[in-house]
């Protein structure tokens, strides 16, 4: 297969995902993970009229913003408070996950005079080595966020299920997810976004109610 018919693949994935449960197709975006994708390709993917990518390391996602400024670059990867002041240009962050990178990005959107959009990153799963808050924690850090950090905009919630060799074993974290997003948008929030799915679980993620899956291997590598 090539990309082209990689990502009509992918696309009828999510169409019949989305069927499956009576969702709107358009409500989902597939983001194309870059980060083991040369230039050709990502080059290949935008001709084929993907828009939204995604990188993981600050400094490649730099240069990639560089060498394809048309493209909408999200940042998906940890991010170190140090870095914060590279991070003018994506279009949305995913990882926001503690108080102290809150109040970075909060300080540098102050001095870029506008309101850095990110997603908050959950960790429902509660595995001890990824990144994001634990379920007990998540809703309160939100709500924080949003009382005292005006130059934040949350857009929703990002989270990476663990790995499983059955993709239904994490149908629960993706609930849990949708269900912390229903909860706040009773508080009153504005979070429609949900940041969940990868390559090995995409489908099980959008029948849960994601809206941006995060798809890199399905997409790039030949062999999958
Ligand atoms: C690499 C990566 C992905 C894409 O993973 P695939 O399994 O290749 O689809 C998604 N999200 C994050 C945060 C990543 O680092």
């Amino acid at each position: 297969m090539d990309i082209s018919e990689r990502w009509n693949h992918i696309q009828h994935k999510v169409h019949t995902a989305c069927e499956r449960v009576g969702r709107d197709p358009d409500e989902v975006t597939v983001l194309a993970v870059t980060k083991n994708a040369s230039d050709a390709m990502v080059a290949a993917a935008r001709e084929l009229g993907i828009q939204d990518m995604g990188e993981n390391r600050i400094q490649q996602a730099r240069q990639r913003l560089a060498d394809f400024p048309e493209l909408h670059w999200h940042f998906i990867g940890t991010l170190q408070t140090n870095k914060v002041k590279h991070c003018r240009d994506f279009v949305l962050i995913h990882s926001l996950d503690r108080w102290r990178l809150a109040e970075a990005l909060n300080g540098q959107g102050k001095r870029w005079l506008k309101r850095v959009p990110v997603l908050v990153q959950v960790n429902p799963g509660g595995e001890e080595q990824k990144h994001g808050l634990a379920a007990d924690e998540a809703r309160r850090f939100v709500l924080q966020v949003v009382d005292s950090c005006p130059h934040l905009d949350v857009r929703g919630l990002m989270a990476m299920a663990p790995y499983v060799e059955d993709p239904e074993d994490v149908r629960p974290v993706f609930r849990w997810v949708k269900q912390l997003q229903v909860q706040l948008q009773k508080d009153g929030l504005d979070v429609p976004v949900l940041s969940m799915g990868m390559t090995n679980d995409f489908e099980v993620a959008v029948e849960e109610g994601s809206t941006l899956v995060r798809v890199g291997s399905a997409l790039f590598r030949e062999e999958v």
